[in-house]
């Protein structure tokens, strides 16, 4: 099926691609709403069942006091914002949790360390939490920073199904928010996680002061990638006070929405997940985010350090528009 708006023909297809231009991402989100929105669900609905929605837990398991500089991120030691370096947790602090996230519906459960990179002690301890969550008979994914290729492969011969590593925003306008770290660097760990035969988690943040052209770029980098990623999260900021990004403008959450149906378009397969940011979107953002094709969310009321909606505020909005969590 083709769809044709002011000289601009798009076919409607669920089929992979990886050759996405900018210039075809950019026609995506220049759409009229309706038609943009139209577009997404219909490539949702051919793809997954459009009434499920992945559940996902995060758990921080060694906050704060990172070397990295990253502008939105209050764990970073650069920037002063009350958030205090604690060591990796203990195995059983995480087995409860996991536990706890497990009963309340989580089908997956994430860990998060915020490192630079892993050190090789830090990892074994990684590794038996990887070990342990899955003896629950839980999908495991961990995201600890930069990983060679080595370390890849330890975490896979452990368990891990997913590594999540964001590119965080367009090549051009990463170095404005991170300069301690490349873009190719990035790049460099995700080819390592996926040779590792581990499950790639992907995607970046909007509303960190980008114009549209790098909402473009991001995307096009995400869908032109050798293989889509296995989830991309797509995170709405979480201004907090003390980082750089504290006093940025609010993005319009239409333009959030966009970001997630030209995701859905352009990336069929993948769970597109509503990540950070949700605390403060209304219930029509986040149903219109479905409507886009979103079809994952975290859940709990922490994402590592800042707010995120409670469990059963969730689970209310969720039955309110008919949807039920994927098994
Ligand atoms: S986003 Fe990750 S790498 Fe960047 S400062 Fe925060 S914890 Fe460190």
């Amino acid at each position: 099926m083709s769809l044709s708006h002011d000289g601009v023909s798009l076919t409607v297809t669920s089929l992979h691609r990886h050759d996405w231009r900018r210039d075809e991402v950019r026609a995506l989100f220049m759409l009229p709403f309706t038609e943009l929105m139209f577009r997404a669900a219909q490539v949702h609905r051919a793809n997954f069942d459009p009434t499920e929605v992945q559940i996902s837990t995060l758990l921080s398991i060694k906050t704060g006091g990172c070397p990295e500089d990253c502008a939105y991120c209050p764990q970073s030691a650069k920037f002063e914002t009350g958030v205090k370096a604690e060591k990796l947790i203990d195995l059983e602090s995480v087995l409860a949790e996991a536990r706890a996230a497990k009963a309340g519906g989580a089908s997956r459960f994430c860990m998060g360390a915020a490192w630079r990179s892993p050190k090789d002690r830090d990892l074994e301890r990684v590794c038996a939490m990887v070990e342990g969550v899955k003896a629950l008979g839980m999908e495991t994914c961990a995201t600890l920073g930069m990983l060679t290729d080595a370390q890849a492969r330890q975490l896979k011969s452990c368990g891990l199904d997913y590594y999540n590593h964001n590119l965080d925003t367009s090549p051009e306008y990463y170095g404005d928010i991170i300069t301690t770290r490349t873009y190719q660097d990035r790049l460099d760990t995700l080819e390592h996680v996926r040779a590792a035969g581990i499950n790639v988690c992907c995607g970046g943040i909007v509303g960190m002061g980008e114009n549209l052209e790098d909402r473009v770029g991001m995307v096009t980098t995400l869908a032109t990638l050798p293989v889509h990623p296995e989830s991309v999260p797509i995170n709405m900021l979480v201004r907090v006070e003390g980082t750089p990004l504290a006093g940025v403008a609010t993005l319009d959450p239409i333009d959030f929405v966009r970001t997630i149906a030209v995701a859905r378009i352009t990336m069929p397969m993948s769970m597109v997940r509503l990540s950070a940011g949700r605390e403060d979107m209304s219930e029509e953002t986040q149903a219109l985010c479905f409507l886009a094709g979103a079809n994952s969310i975290f859940y709990g009321p922490k994402l590592l350090t800042t707010p995120n909606p409670g469990r059963d505020r969730d689970l209310a909005l969720l039955d309110k528009l008919g949807l039920r969590p994927m098994d």
